[in-house]
């Protein structure tokens, strides 16, 4: 099996993305592979039944791009800068995105991790779902621990 040269972290805007991406650095050592990052903002408002609300005022929309640019900015620099070759932080769909940015760069390794704001008490939760059903390359689930769970 080829080594993976790029590997794309999904980093959602919780406390469990860390574990996520030093499992992606900890694979990219093994592969000396560049690692890429990339949130994705969904440009609308859910509510708690899950129905869609609206769709996001501009400014509130570059409001939480720049939260996210922040905050992963943030979580790299606090893990190992050096590796990290390119922060994507993209509007649109979680998984639309992940597989246009996985296209349009060369990337051979995807890693999620199972579990972030939804499903919890599940398998799987359901951007991890999504994105093993289509993914155009390899994906690695890393599996979160709850510790307050
Ligand atoms: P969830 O579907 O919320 O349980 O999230 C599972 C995993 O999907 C997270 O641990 C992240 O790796 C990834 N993920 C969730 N939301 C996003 C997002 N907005 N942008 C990028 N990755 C995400």
């Amino acid at each position: 099996m080829d080594d993976y040269k790029h590997i794309l972290v999904a980093v959602d805007l919780s406390a469990d993305a860390k574990q996520v991406i030093s499992r992606a650095i900890d694979l990219a050592a093994r592969y000396q592979s560049r690692v890429s990052l990339i949130h994705v903002v969904e440009p609308y408002i859910i509510d708690n039944n899950y129905d869609l609300v609206t769709g996001l005022p501009d400014d509130l929309e570059m409001l939480l791009l720049q939260q996210a640019r922040d905050y992963v900015d943030q979580l790299s620099r606090e893990l190992k800068p050096e590796i990290i070759s390119r922060v994507f932080i993209e509007v649109g769909s979680v998984k639309g995105e992940i597989f246009r940015v996985t296209s349009e760069n060369s990337v051979d390794l995807i890693v999620t991790g199972s579990h972030g704001r939804h499903g919890l008490g599940l398998l799987l939760g359901s951007t991890a779902t999504a994105i093993l059903h289509g993914a155009p390359c390899d994906v690695f689930v890393v599996r979160i621990n709850k510790t307050d769970e």
